[in-house]
């Protein structure tokens, strides 16, 4: 039996770097970990993050950022103690596949290669934020972390599927190689207030959508299915990984699992919607399915999704509404 994790109740004198703190996940770690009394070092080239997540955190006093691409290089951190780092920088929404492909592959490689440097030089443990799309097309349901994925090299999604496996391979070669304190998650489809509006990906289009009586876009038949995770879950997961002593991947999800349609006409329902739901082409290489096992994260602490699709799909679209405001 894998070993329990011991959470901290306080991490007072302790300093985290989250690299993509302007992220909608990243900024909601940064929030987690501030509010445990960490010292928090942002760093962010605004890619894709947005400049208002900054200035939630910013009035946190244990707060500092630093404008940065990292895959151009780090700040000057001499003198600086470094307990915790996030690699939480790349851009994740198929859309941004289409559109900045090279900067995706070069902060998953040289951007994650220069914070384990840095983990490296301090002692400090590393987390490298990895995605279930290193499963690529799954062959086996629901996803287990020995699975080690179907993933097409040259389609469209390869900039990032790819470019995440490589993160991955060089998180555990510098944990193999260098003995660094190296952790992997494997992100689940997540969502929550602060996701871009245009972010392109279903659940704010959909909620845009609905909110704005406007026809739902379901792509192909909407069969595919997706297992839809509350961002404060998912932060509670990473937490639990980062804080056990196991340096092989873990799955971080809700395996609550809805086809695209049932999705769709949940999302209709619950914001009691007049849309209608049309059907346009589905992307290549779509994932036909994707739901995770979660026994692993299970076996070391006590996770449990807490957040169910009504509940964080009302809090989403309250979000978006106080955006069209
Ligand atoms: N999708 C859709 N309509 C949209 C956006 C996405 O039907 O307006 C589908 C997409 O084809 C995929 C699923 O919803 O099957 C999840 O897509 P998303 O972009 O959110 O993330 P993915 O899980 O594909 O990375």
């Amino acid at each position: 039996m894998p070993q329990r994790v011991q959470l901290p109740q306080t991490l007072e004198g302790k300093t985290a770097i989250v690299a993509g703190a302007a992220g909608f996940v990243p900024s909601y770690l940064c929030e987690f970990y501030l509010g445990l009394g960490c010292k928090v070092i942002g760093l962010d080239n605004f890619v894709t993050g947005s400049k208002s997540n900054i200035e939630i955190l910013s009035k946190y006093p244990n707060f500092e950022f630093h404008e940065q691409d990292i895959s151009v290089g780090l700040p000057d951190f001499k003198g600086q103690n470094i307990d915790y780092i996030f690699s939480l920088a790349s851009p994740a929404s198929p859309i941004d596949f289409k559109i900045i492909p090279l900067e995706i592959m070069k902060v998953n490689s040289v951007g994650t290669w220069n914070l384990l440097e840095l983990a490296k030089e301090k002692h400090a443990r590393f987390l490298e934020a990895s995605t279930s799309e290193v499963y690529g097309d799954p062959e086996i349901h629901p996803q287990v972390e020995e699975y080690v994925g179907s993933v097409n090299p040259v389609g469209p999604r390869s900039c990032y599927d790819e470019s995440k496996r490589f993160a991955e391979a060089l998180t555990m070669t510098y944990y193999r190689q260098f003995n660094v304190d190296t952790r992997i998650v494997r992100i689940f489809n997540t969502y929550g207030p602060r996701m871009r509006p245009d972010d392109g990906r279903v659940i704010p289009n959909f909620i845009n959508q609905a909110l704005a009586n406007e026809d739902i876009t379901v792509y192909g038949d909407g069969s595919q299915t997706r297992s839809f995770c509350f961002v404060t879950d998912l932060v509670q997961g990473i937490h639990n990984v980062m804080h056990t002593n196991i340096h092989t991947p873990f799955n971080i999800g809700n395996p609550d699992e809805y086809s695209i349609k049932e999705a769709a006409e949940y999302i209709v329902k619950v914001l009691g919607s007049q849309s209608k739901i049309i059907n346009l082409p589905l992307p290549e290489d779509d994932p036909r399915q994707r739901r995770p096992n979660i026994n692993k994260l299970q076996a070391i602490s006590d996770y449990k999704p807490e957040v169910t699709f009504d509940v964080g799909l009302k809090k989403t679209a309250e979000y978006f509404q106080s955006l069209r405001k």
